[in-house]
């Protein structure tokens, strides 16, 4: 086990979740991976001598196994909520509850239920840290996507009040609000259908998961006196979540 810490992170089986659990291994940390995809976690898991666990952050129940079959470890504990995403872009007049049920109860209810249950172990680790992934689309709505931004204001109304909440106890908070990063989230969005997803990416060149992990892995390395609040990172190409620059 490690002296520089724990970290548990939420979708860690692709995108930003696998990047920001090789960076904080890579940064001395213990890290437990989360996810519906076990066999990704437990590959991913095994190259950096990190903990697999089951979790489906929409089920009461699976979280509430999650926390219990974690490690017991010693010192400081970090929580990147950064399990989440996106499910169709339809007009609020054609909206598909089903997509929103998903995204409210992925981004929103998920980070909550593990929040929630983590509290206490974070307070009681002298040094805890909660890292949330919320977007651009946090701050910003867009035509068509109001299932997504309007579950993203939700997910980073939440973790911003906890910054208030938790005042005076020893847990810092910093929500990372990426613009546009390649991983599988546009074909998650539209459901497998890959050159609708590619489009999205063409004529630009997007952040990587890397990218991304590398500013949580800058907040999480700070002094415990420093709290980074908040991370807005995008493309070069890209000034607001409805225009980009394409070549
Ligand atoms: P991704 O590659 O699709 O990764 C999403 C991760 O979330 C996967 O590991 C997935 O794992 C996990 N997940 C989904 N539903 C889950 C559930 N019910 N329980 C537990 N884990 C679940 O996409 P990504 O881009 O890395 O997304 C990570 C976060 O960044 C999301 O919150 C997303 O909204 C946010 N974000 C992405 C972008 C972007 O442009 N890509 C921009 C801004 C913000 P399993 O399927 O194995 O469960």
């Amino acid at each position: 086990m490690n002296d520089n810490g724990t970290a548990i992170i939420s979708g860690a089986s692709s995108g930003i979740g696998e990047a920001t659990a090789r960076g904080l291994a890579a940064a001395g940390l213990h890290v437990v991976l989360g996810a519906r995809r076990l066999d990704r976690l437990e590959a991913i898991a095994s190259e950096i001598g990190g903990t697999a666990l089951p979790l489906d952050v929409t089920s009461p129940s699976s979280v509430a196994e999650f926390v219990a079959a974690l490690p017991a470890t010693p010192g400081r504990l970090v929580l990147v909520n950064n399990a989440g995403g996106a499910r169709g872009l339809e007009p609020v007049e054609s909206a598909d509850e089903d997509h929103w049920r998903w995204m409210w109860e992925t981004n929103v209810l998920g980070t909550l239920r593990l929040t929630k249950s983590l509290l206490p172990r974070l307070v009681d680790s002298g040094d805890g840290h909660v890292v949330t992934v919320t977007s651009v689309a946090a701050f910003e709505t867009y035509d068509n996507g109001s299932g997504y931004t309007s579950a993203k204001h939700a997910q980073s109304a939440l973790h911003r009040t906890l910054r208030g909440e938790l005042l005076g106890r020893p847990v810092r908070f910093t929500e990372i609000l990426p613009g546009m990063v390649e991983t599988e989230f546009s074909l998650v969005r539209f459901d497998g259908d890959a050159a609708r997803a590619d489009a999205v990416y063409q004529g630009i060149t997007p952040l990587t998961a890397q990218d991304v992990a590398d500013t949580i892995v800058y907040a999480v390395t700070r002094p415990p006196h420093v709290n980074i609040d908040q991370i807005v990172l995008k493309p070069r190409a890209q000034a607001s979540a409805t225009r980009a620059h394409r070549e």
